[in-house]
């Protein structure tokens, strides 16, 4: 942090330890329930945000956190701090049910889920006579921390806020970290990061558990400030605000979730002042003005408001970089027979054979193209081959290990890394981050290391990693450059860097000239020799026949599905059939 955050931070946390000391009740009151909500928008920050996952069921795992405190030690007198435990565990639980049964659905199936469930956990709440039905349960004793009772309002903020700011130090940690930047490129769909070994269903669930467990947390602080529940805080409407602090405050950082969290708080309070005066009537009319803010801040500030906060404070220059010793490294033998076998590979849409009976082999060390006519079947192949598709017949196999239909993140693992046709880079992400991960499966930590920052070990390892990675492809003086600020040119090396961070085995390359210019092409074909130089094999998927001639060893190349010839680039020139398909005869 440099001296200007440092400000920033501390005037915050200032202002944070004056409120409960001098401020009226009035203010303190709020300070809490900002707090308490800062807790649930902060995990709506991270699974809507970041990951890209709609939830309108928070609320209800709000209230899960305080319906299990309340019932039990009102009921059975049991320790409030060992009802937090259950009331975790149940919430875990819940929301891995439901992650299950939704996350690996594509489209809007979480939201609806969460809608549901949201939806449901409010009349169960309300229905059970042994909640208290609609009327809810009161008695909930005081927290105590041994014999000191936060029965005081001005008591019970510090500890809000003492887990709201450890909530959002472990989350910000989280962001920063090899699980975060993976949950970061699961927004927009699984296949970017699954590349890389991610396995994106199973970290969506993660993320999801994890913003639900902010959410009991949450509702086990509210039980035991209200010392009463009923079930309206825990309904879809207030879900819905959740959600709603989380996009105001933005995704960008951690400090959206309190900024959202403040602002909605505040002009709730101010709505619910002025409307009844200005409409002659009461009635939950600031409802209304919600949506209409949600939907012009959709059209005008996407990102939140956050951003432009942000902007006020001093950006901090990242830390030079120090040496470190390499990620450890995958096993250089060179299989017995070649590097990648396609074997009567077959895909069929419907009656469309898109590639029928293909079989070609990559010897190792080797640059081999794929080449064709437009819809020659050249893109199905690739996705064949990193598992984005699954075989209708035939096999492949790399190093000789099938890895035909296999998920991508699986053949990830087995050692094939890949760049993307259309640019996958996360664009607002530093170059540097975004390569590093290229590294993830090079790395062990998970979220639970991450978020109480006891990877950070292994983060310079990965880091110094990428940073080799970058140097490699000459993009050094771009390190901490955001991604998306690269023209595409530049972009389509950073997407090199990032599948070599992953010391593969193989690379895939779709289509890396597409849309560059020809001194760009020029540096990407003497990249792609310097590369076979140093033992890398590469398959190259191209439509641009005169830049496969300049870097290719052989060519393979398919019409109709199918393969039409094979053999070195200058055979392939001078083959009747080739020029027929390929050039339409008119060269
Ligand atoms: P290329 O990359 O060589 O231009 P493709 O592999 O994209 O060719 O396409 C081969 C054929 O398969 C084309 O006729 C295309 O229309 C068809 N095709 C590709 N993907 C699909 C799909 N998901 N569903 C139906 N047809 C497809
Ligand atoms: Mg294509």
């Amino acid at each position: 942090m440099n001296h200007g955050s440092r400000i920033a931070v501390g005037a915050m946390l200032a202002v944070c330890v004056a409120v409960p000391l001098f401020a009226p009740q009035f203010w303190v009151t709020l300070g809490n329930y900002i707090g308490l909500y800062s807790i649930v928008a902060l995990g709506l920050v991270l699974l809507t945000g970041v990951a890209g996952q709609t939830s309108f069921g928070q609320a209800a795992f709000v209230g899960l956190g305080a319906y299990t405190t309340a019932y039990l030690t009102t009921r059975y007198g049991t320790s409030p701090w060992a009802t937090l435990g259950l009331g975790l565990a149940l919430t875990a639980a819940m929301a891995l049910f439901i992650g299950f049964i939704t996350l690996r659905m594509k489209g809007h199936y979480l939201p609806l889920a969460t809608i549901a469930w949201g939806i449901s956990l409010y009349y169960v709440f309300g229905n059970l006579e042994i909640l208290g039905g609609h009327t809810g349960m009161t008695g909930i004793p005081a927290l105590a921390i041994g014999d000191f009772e936060l029965k005081d309002e001005r008591r019970y903020y510090f500890l809000i806020w003492a887990i709201a700011l450890a909530a959002l130090w472990s989350t910000r940690n989280l962001l920063d970290s090899r699980p975060g930047r993976a949950i970061r490129a699961l927004k927009g769909g699984f296949e970017m990061a699954e590349a890389f070994g991610v396995d994106g269903a199973r970290l969506k669930i993660v993320v999801f558990v994890y913003a639900a467990l902010l959410a009991c947390v949450s509702g086990w602080l509210y039980a035991h400030l209200q010392r009463f529940v009923n079930p309206t805080p825990f309904g879809i409407n207030q879900g819905i605000e959740y959600l709603f602090m989380a996009v105001v405050g933005g995704a960008g950082s951690v400090w959206g979730a309190v900024l959202g969290a403040t602002l909605i708080t505040l002009l709730k309070e101010l709505l619910q002042d002025v409307l009844p005066v200005l409409l002659g009537r009461t009635g939950n009319f600031e409802l209304v003005v919600f949506g209409i803010l949600m939907v012009l801040l959709l059209q005008f500030a996407r990102e939140g408001l956050w951003p432009w906060i942000a902007r006020l404070v001093p950006r901090s220059r990242p830390p030079p970089l120090a040496e470190q010793p390499p990620l450890p490294a995958r096993d250089r033998t060179p299989p017995a027979g070649p590097m990648l076998a396609v074997r009567a590979a077959r895909k069929q849409f419907g009656g469309l054979v898109a590639v029928n009976d293909l079989t070609f082999d990559l010897r190792c060390g080797e640059i081999l193209g794929l080449i064709g006519p437009n819809g020659a079947g050249k893109s199905t192949t690739f996705a064949l081959i990193s598992g984005a598709l699954t075989l209708t017949s035939g096999e492949v196999l790399l190093r000789g290990e099938s890895i035909g239909s296999r998920p991508p993140f699986e053949i990830a693992r087995r050692g094939l890394g890949r760049t993307f046709q259309h640019v996958r880079l996360i664009a607002q992400m530093s170059v540097l981050d975004n390569v590093a991960l290229g590294a993830y499966l090079r790395g062990t930590s998970g979220v639970a290391r991450a978020a109480a920052r006891l990877d950070r070990a292994e983060e310079a390892r990965t880091k110094a990693e990428a940073a080799r990675a970058i140097a490699r492809v000459g993009l050094s003086a771009h390190l901490h450059d955001a991604a998306g600020s690269l023209p595409l040119g530049k972009q389509r090396i950073v997407e090199i860097a990032r599948a070599l961070a992953a010391d593969p085995a193989l690379l895939l390359l779709d289509e890396p000239a597409a849309g560059l210019r020809y001194l760009e092409k020029q540096e990407l074909a003497a990249l792609l020799r310097s590369l076979k130089a140093e033992g890398m094999t590469i398959l190259l998927v191209e439509h641009d026949m005169d830049f496969v001639m300049g870097v290719t060893d052989r060519l393979v190349v398919m019409n109709f599905g199918e393969k039409l010839a094979e053999g070195l680039p200058a055979e392939i020139q001078r083959d009747p059939a080739v020029r027929e398909a390929y050039l339409g005869g008119a060269v």
